[in-house]
């Protein structure tokens, strides 16, 4: 219980200021949003609302399949609004300080020049733009080009 206490991806989830981040998109069972320590700009993580440590065993297939739909709708979105050749996408279980199962969601295929550095206010405008997007291709199902 205590690592679910000391979880930042619960206290996000649970709207607690000490763990606020820019977030892109939130349902009733995921929350995509900014990384606080990116591996490059508009590095997004893509996590369950409840704390699941396994990233296969811990879902249903179909809520695995609802996660990897919001993942691609943010990887779409992502290309759209981040200027950047190619995105790495990964999962986690068992991270280090962090143990809630997520995927990063990076654009670029190399690493920023200060892997970690953090521009505020670009990280909120970010996600002020993925928000409304990330919405609208979950809602297209699919039905776009590309
Ligand atoms: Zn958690």
């Amino acid at each position: 219980m205590d690592e679910v206490e000391a979880c930042f991806i619960c206290g996000l989830v649970s709207n607690d200021p000490a763990f606020a981040h820019p977030v892109a998109y939130r349902d009733a069972v995921c929350v995509v949003f900014l990384s606080r320590f990116p591996w490059a700009f508009g590095h997004v993580l893509v996590a369950p609302a409840m704390h699941r440590e396994r990233l296969l065993a811990g879902f249903s297939m179909s809520e695995y399949a609802a996660l990897q739909r919001v993942v691609y709708a943010t990887g779409r979105a992502l290309g759209e609004y981040v200027d950047a050749v190619g995105l790495r996408v990964s999962a986690v279980e068992g991270g280090e300080g962090c143990r809630h199962a997520h995927w990063n969601v990076v654009p670029g295929a190399g690493v920023a020049a200060e892997p970690g550095v953090v521009d505020v206010g670009a990280s909120r405008d970010l996600a002020a733009r993925l928000r409304p997007r990330i919405s609208w291709l979950l809602a297209a199902g699919g039905a776009f080009g590309g």
